[in-house]
């Protein structure tokens, strides 16, 4: 399979995570797909409150590219953390072309001081990582929050994204890592299974509970 020679490790495993995912996807019956499409129903329905909750109080605020591009007000080089479960959650909701522009993005980023996904029509993603939806650079706080009660609200879709994400418990990030490593596939993206610091959280989880 071709790789682009100069990209870097983040691109590389980028790549290859989403390579491996398209491939598992394909290979996957109609039943099998849509059980799997079943299980992100959930976080897909939160994703879209999060959304509206950006769109109702940071619109004004956050500049109009930066929103209508569907961007964190950053966007930095190499800058996101996407997870294994991203990756999987847009390539459930995104079609081919979707996912070859994708690909292209991360073999040929539009802008060389930029994350690699953003290209001139905005972040390539359909659902960005979660890492990049709930970043609000402080200005933006500081702007919208201040006094307001809508803190509360947001610091409370804070909490709900850990149900989802956060392995102190079973989450769905963990159990799409396991849907695919069940399925002899392996991503350096699997960070709940393979990075120590949160496969210790998740050894700690099985101590407490025995
Ligand atoms: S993945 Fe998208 S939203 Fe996240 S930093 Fe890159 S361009 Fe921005």
């Amino acid at each position: 399979m071709f790789i682009c020679q100069s990209m870097n490790d983040y691109q590389a495993e980028q790549l290859k995570s989403l390579r491996m995912v398209r491939r598992q996807l394909k290979a996957l019956t109609d039943a099998e797909l849509a059980a799997l499409k079943a299980e992100i129903e959930d976080y897909l329905a939160f994703r879209s409150r999060v959304d509206d909750f950006l769109a109702a109080h940071f619109k004004d605020t956050c500049t109009e590219k930066c929103f209508s591009g569907r961007l964190s007000a950053c966007c930095s080089k190499d800058g996101i953390i996407a997870f294994f479960g991203d990756v999987a959650v847009n390539a459930l909701v995104s079609d081919e072309a979707d996912l070859d522009r994708l690909e292209w993005a991360i073999q040929y980023p539009a802008r060389v001081d930029k994350c690699i996904f953003l290209a001139q029509g905005g972040c390539v993603w359909r659902i960005r990582p979660v890492v990049c939806t709930f970043f609000l650079c402080d200005e933006a706080e500081n702007r919208v929050f201040g006094d307001n009660p809508v803190a509360a609200q947001w610091a409370k879709l804070k909490e709900i994204k850990k149900h989802f994400t956060w392995p102190d418990k079973p989450v769905l990030f963990e159990w799409l890592e396991a849907f695919f490593i069940g399925r002899g596939a392996r991503s350096p993206l699997m960070y709940i299974h393979f990075s120590p610091g949160l496969a210790r959280i998740r050894k700690n989880r099985s101590m407490f509970s025995s």
